[in-house]
């Protein structure tokens, strides 16, 4: 549940609002998804996974055209990755605050037209 607002909300959120559309900016290499690690066994007798020495391996998972994909990740590529796809989730999280706060200002900004419409309407005025 949304707590009622307080008179400091909006200014508030308008401010946090005008901060995150200033900061807002894409890296043009960044990743979607996730970058796991995995560990599993080759399937040879004779190798140390085998005895339980698990071999482990990078992968990069991401939705595609609404469909889940997983993309193995080569050694020398987990850390370039790594920071690409935290380059993507920063910016997602950023957009998804931007459009939160412009639900919130939505509902909040219409609530306070409306009072403002009913309390002239009760004293008889005419906007
Ligand atoms: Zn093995």
């Amino acid at each position: 549940m949304k707590m009622p607002a307080s008179p400091q909300e909006l200014p508030r959120l308008r401010r946090r609002k005008r901060e995150l559309a200033r900061a807002l900016e894409l890296a043009p290499d960044a990743l979607p998804g996730s970058l796991a690690k995995s560990r599993f066994r080759c399937g040879h007798d004779n190798c140390r996974c085998a005895r339980g020495e698990l071999h482990t391996k990078w992968s990069l998972t991401f939705m595609e055209d609404g469909r889940k994909r997983t993309q193995h990740v080569s050694r020398e590529w987990v850390e370039v990755v790594r920071e690409r796809v935290e380059e993507g989730q920063a910016f997602q999280e950023q957009v998804s605050e931007l459009l939160a706060i412009n639900a919130r200002l939505f509902v909040l900004e219409r609530k306070q037209a409306r009072a403002r419409g009913s309390s002239s309407a009760r004293r008889g005025e005419k906007e």
